[in-house]
């Protein structure tokens, strides 16, 4: 391509590929790790109740009545809560606001797939640590107070958690620098590292309505910190753009974090049916890593991954294939329904059987 009018800057860059949404036909869809159940339905009532005319004004560039009711379910204020358009945006934003020359990424290699691209992009370093052979990471390499940590907890897409303990060693080990904890999959069977906070002010954990709460369509993240990190997220949001919460998913996400019951039941819902996926793929021969997320991510002792994944794809099951150095014999599967699991573990034995 010609790339003669583009900026030195995105010219070799190389952007993050987010996960398929077909339109060519009608898919099992256990590839994006959305939630299989829909929103709230007092979330659907906030948005019908949402004032339509008042669409041709700007929404509250604070979102203060979000804040509010963020910083009440959490024990916080709202000076220690941030949002944003969906957790990407605020991770993006971290890394202008907590990174630079001096201040290089930190992450493990196998994790979000996005960290190393917003490194790339802003121009931030980063370094990497292996995770070991059983994709748990050496969380002492993460404790050299040499640069901003990144650690989803529950990891992805290992799905693989660690204990609030650890976390309080990550930012008492790195005193200096600012330690992001990413909850995407927090609610799924992790603990929060939330109560922290208060502890520790280099302490940041985002969250998102995205998975837990059936929302990945509105765009609705969380961050929670010390006052002077989210003054530094605002600092970011105001200088690129001050509105990034529409007045529906504003209205949405209020309702949504009100009504922690929903949220709390159906993610036990998926809990149990990772659960039941889990053995029934053991037993079909699988390894599957011990999950406290809405996925998991599962290897088959003789068939490999790439096969499986292309042929459960021809019988309308999307999953999630990585072809990455040490994962390219994994499959990433988000737990859907029961119904849908059922369908997914029905293909995968005639696949099995066929490859046999
Ligand atoms: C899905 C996901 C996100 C992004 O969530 P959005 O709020 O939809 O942008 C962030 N981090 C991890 C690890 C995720 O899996």
């Amino acid at each position: 391509m010609n790339k003669q009018y583009w900026s030195s800057r995105i010219r070799d860059v190389e952007p993050y590929v987010p996960g398929e949404q077909p339109k060519d036909r009608r898919y099992v869809k256990l590839n994006t790790n959305e939630n299989p159940y829909p929103p709230s339905p007092k979330v659907l009532a906030a948005i019908e109740a949402a004032d339509k005319d008042a669409l041709r004004l700007y929404p509250d560039p604070d979102c203060a009545a979000l804040r509010e009711t963020l910083a009440e379910a959490n024990g916080l204020t709202p000076e220690q809560v941030f949002v944003g358009n969906g957790s990407d945006e605020i991770l993006a934003f971290c890394y202008l606001a907590f990174m630079d020359d001096e201040t290089p990424a930190i992450f493990p290699d196998i994790t979000y797939s996005f960290y190393p691209v917003y490194a790339a992009f802003f121009g931030n370093n980063v370094r990497i640590v292996p995770v070991r052979e059983d994709f748990t990471v050496p969380m002492d390499q993460l404790m050299q107070d040499d640069g901003t940590v990144v650690l989803t907890n529950p990891n992805a897409p290992t799905g693989i958690a660690v204990g609030l303990d650890v976390i309080g060693e990550l930012c008492e080990k790195n005193p200096n620098h600012v330690v992001i904890v990413d909850e995407a999959y927090v609610d799924f069977g992790a603990r929060s590292a939330v109560p922290l906070i208060e502890k520790y002010e280099n302490l940041l954990v985002v969250q998102t309505c995205s998975k837990s709460r059936s929302l990945a369509g509105m765009r609705i993240g969380f961050a929670f910190g010390n006052e002077s990190l989210i003054a530094a997220l605002n600092t970011v949001k105001n200088s690129v753009n001050s509105y990034t919460l529409d007045r529906l998913a504003l209205a949405a996400a209020k309702a949504a974090v009100e009504d922690q019951d929903y949220t709390h039941d159906t993610c036990m819902r998926i809990a149990n049916s990772r659960e039941t996926t889990t053995g029934k793929l053991r037993e079909l021969g699988f390894t599957v890593l011990p999950s406290s997320a809405n996925f998991i991510f599962a290897s088959h002792k003789t068939v490999y991954a790439g096969v499986i994944f292309k042929k459960l794809r021809e019988k309308g099951v999307l999953v999630r294939y990585f072809n990455k150095p040490r994962i390219d014999n994994f499959l990433r599967i988000t737990i859907g329904t029961p119904e849908e699991m059922d369908t997914l573990v029905a293909a995968i034995q005639e696949i099995l059987e066929e490859e046999a």
